[in-house]
């Protein structure tokens, strides 16, 4: 498994769209170039009130520069739920969870198999 890193920069987006969406959920897909994810896609029409189930249903077109997702969990609890667990594989590799109120430490990494990992930030 390769080391993968993300920009401070894409990080600071993401817990900002987190606090603009709140207490709703958002979704993002997540871009990676040359190892670092530094770009992300916003999911059109899944910014809503569902819960993570509505993302099972969520189609995108994926390429090889998709590294995973991102989303927030308004009720702060940084795990994945079993809906996330469905729809991780379908997106790509690394994950990452994003809890109100959406800082460093309310955000986690997950591999689409649920297992939680360290995502340098550089
Ligand atoms: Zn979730």
């Amino acid at each position: 498994m390769p080391d993968i890193r993300i920009r401070r920069e894409l990080l600071e987006t993401l817990f900002a769209l987190g606090k603009s969406q709140h207490p709703n959920e958002f979704l993002a897909i997540l871009k990676i170039r040359n190892g670092i994810i530094e770009e992300l896609e916003l999911a059109p029409g899944t910014i809503s009130g569902e819960t993570s189930a509505s993302f099972d249903t969520y189609m995108m077109p994926l390429d090889t520069s998709t590294a995973g997702s991102a989303h927030s969990h308004p009720s702060g609890a940084v795990r994945p739920s079993d809906a996330d667990l469905r729809f991780f594989p379908k997106i790509g590799r690394y994950h990452i969870i994003i809890g109100a109120p959406y800082n460093d430490d309310t955000w986690r990494c997950f591999h689409a198999n649920g297992e939680p990992f360290v995502m340098e930030v550089v």
